[in-house]
């Protein structure tokens, strides 16, 4: 039996290893680790790469939507909106932040906020609002835009899935006051263990994230705010500098897979496909179908070899850790009937067609 595992994250270092090892090597030899020229190189490449004047790195796509909210001036007791549906993080990110989530529905096409639903969950005490441009494709940004524009409110954006997607042409994370990016390994763009990074055109906001990341510390030992420690390091921004290069192609290549399994899935109705909105390019960080008998259909391909995830089971207002809040089932329709329904397949770059037919063939004898 031919064993398709979710991802592989060798294939792709071993496709690059040489100028991976000279780089991880060149910051070994210079015997600095936290916050040198590699970080200050690869900040200014990746906001470069998402037409922004400022890059922070920060220790993990979590903390750069913590420090992005301070840097916002997000205090305790003020209301935060983002989606259910969603990693955690996004949501802790606004609980350590002192903020309050709350919660809209998203959009059944897209998987991002539902822009219809945003104005009614808005308060005299909304702050902000963190649109999250799941799977890989952006939230409808320029109605949010409005929105906040209107009550002014903040958007933060999270972009942690979405490395170099577009909204009508424009970056994804490069909209709002700031944008948020992860590295974790799986990520479109990944380092070699945890990493993250805020963008933004705001000098304020970029100079609080600064601080916020270092102790809060401006020079050496001279503290001006009480800040974290949230940096990032020298070795995962010497290989981040090595993959930038080259997610444009691998960000095309999944576009291009996606596309193929939408051929070879057509006409089979009971499994929806994920589609493009006609304002976004999306970068297929997650391939997510879905299909009414989802479970028995997970068991299907897993016994068949076929690795599979839920992105994500369990919507945030229905978590344990989130039960404070106040919600209940029932109060995210889509979100909740979703979860039921959706079945992250593998797509990643290095992927062969191979398994990708492979797939379709076990979801076609389904
Ligand atoms: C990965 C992810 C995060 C968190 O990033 P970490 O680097 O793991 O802290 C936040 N939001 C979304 C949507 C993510 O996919």
């Amino acid at each position: 039996m031919m064993q398709i595992p979710f991802g592989n994250l060798s294939h792709q270092y071993l496709a690059i290893k040489e100028e991976i090892d000279a780089a991880i090597s060149r910051v070994l030899k210079s015997g600095w680790f936290v916050l040198g020229d590699e970080v200050l190189a690869f900040e200014n490449e990746f906001a470069t790469y998402c037409s922004t004047t400022y890059g922070i790195g920060v220790g993990s796509g979590t903390e750069a939507l913590h420090l992005s909210l301070l840097a916002c001036d997000i205090q305790t007791g003020d209301e935060v909106i983002t989606v259910p549906n969603t990693a955690v993080p996004t949501v802790s990110a606004i609980s350590f932040a002192g903020a309050m989530p709350v919660f809209v529905d998203i959009d059944p096409a897209t998987y991002t906020i539902d822009v219809s639903k945003i104005e009614s969950a808005i308060t005299k005490k909304t702050r902000a609002i963190i649109p999250v441009h799941l799977y890989g494709q952006c939230a409808d940004m320029d109605h949010i835009l409005a929105i906040a524009e209107h009550y002014k409110i903040a958007v933060i954006e999270d972009a942690c899935q979405a490395h170099g997607a577009l909204y009508k042409g424009r970056k994804a994370g490069s909209m709002g006051d700031a944008g948020c990016f992860s590295f974790y390994p799986s990520k479109n763009l990944g380092a070699f263990g945890d990493a993250g990074m805020v963008v933004t055109n705001n000098e304020k906001i970029a100079e609080r994230v600064r601080l916020l990341r270092n102790y809060g510390q401006e020079h050496r030992y001279v503290n001006v705010i009480k800040g974290f420690n949230s940096r990032l390091d020298e070795i995962q921004a010497a290989i981040l500098r090595v993959k930038l290069s080259r997610l444009d192609v691998w960000n095309e290549i999944r576009r291009e897979k996606a596309e193929k399994y939408k051929t070879l899935l057509k006409g089979i109705n009971s499994f929806v496909m994920p589609e493009e909105a006609s304002y976004a390019r999306h970068v297929y960080h997650l391939f997510v179908v879905r299909n009414e008998r989802r479970d028995a259909l997970l068991d299907f391909l897993n016994k068949r070899g076929i690795g599979t995830f839920i992105h994500y089971p369990i919507p945030i207002h229905l978590q344990k850790s989130y039960r404070d809040l106040g919600y209940n089932e029932g109060d995210f329709p889509v979100t909740e009937t979703y979860a039921k329904h959706i079945l992250s397949l593998p797509l990643y770059p290095e992927m062969d067609d191979d398994c990708l037919q492979e797939i379709t063939v076990a979801l076609r004898n389904y």
